[in-house]
């Protein structure tokens, strides 16, 4: 970790500010989830969450960053992160990762979730509801005086005791006026000292779980991040706000991977 961070609190009108622009992009991501099913796909998904951008007066936080060419991300089955809709059709089976960041005058939202599609295996059940669950217990640590590191490693520690394992590559992050900001919050405990946690500051909190190795490539489409082993991978994603008492969920929605509702 970097020694001095730059973190930038958020209070007052920015936060108001913030928190709509959360409120729109968890609204977004719950009816671009709604709309996924058989035989649609990979770019209507897309597409669909664009028209949806677009008749809320917000924009896509992603489409152009660096260059992506997309309004969201959709990675499936094997692919981590960042992918790029496209003409693959979503098949029974499948789980489809979706990830909506949104920009709302000038503020950013973002989260994530990962949906099944009809009966998925056992082993995907227990991927998802593993990786939603490390992302409710590292937001039980998001509170004023404790360190970042017991927040991170909260994710692993839920994981990997069940046999799956956490991306190193790819990270969560602070968000505000912009997507990145500081800190990284990597989905284990990372070496060194970290920051102490402190109210106003607004993470993007996003385990990243892999069913098989942690090890990922970059497709040659230079964005799409797939499992090294094409083992299936599961991303869950809120931003949290740091107050003075609870968490506070800006993207907050229903669970959707609880075990009993998995039927596990
Ligand atoms: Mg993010």
């Amino acid at each position: 970790m970097a020694k001095r961070t730059k973190i930038k609190l958020k209070h007052g009108r920015e936060l108001e500010l913030m928190r709509a622009a959360c409120h729109t992009a968890s609204q977004i991501l719950q009816e671009v989830a709604a709309f996924i099913a058989p035989g649609k796909t990979t770019l209507e998904v897309d597409q669909f969450a664009g028209e949806l951008m677009k008749a809320r007066g917000c924009r896509s936080a992603f489409l152009g960053y660096r260059g992506f060419p997309a309004f969201t991300c959709i990675s499936l089955n094997e692919e981590v992160v960042h992918g790029i809709g496209n003409q693959r059709m979503i098949q029974p089976g499948d789980i489809v990762s979706l990830d909506v960041g949104i920009v709302q005058n000038g503020w950013i939202g973002d989260n994530a979730l990962t949906v099944p599609v009809g009966e998925i295996s056992l082993e995907t059940k227990r991927l998802l509801a593993a990786t939603e669950q490390s992302l409710y217990d590292a937001i039980s640590f998001a509170r004023a005086g404790l360190r970042l590191a017991d927040l991170c490693g909260a994710v692993e520690a839920h994981v990997k005791p069940l046999g799956f394992s956490v991306v190193r590559e790819f990270v969560g992050h602070g968000v505000g006026r912009d997507l990145h900001e500081e800190p990284q919050v990597p989905n284990y405990r990372p070496q060194g000292k970290t920051p102490i946690l402190e109210p106003g500051m607004t993470l993007a909190i996003e385990p990243m779980v892999n069913a098989g190795v942690a090890y990922v490539k970059i497709l040659a489409d230079g964005w799409t991040v797939v499992t090294e082993d094409r083992k299936p991978s599961a991303h869950f994603e809120h931003t949290v706000l740091i107050t003075d008492g609870e968490p506070e969920i800006l993207t907050d929605r229903p669970r959707t991977a609880l075990p009993e509702q998995l039927g596990i």
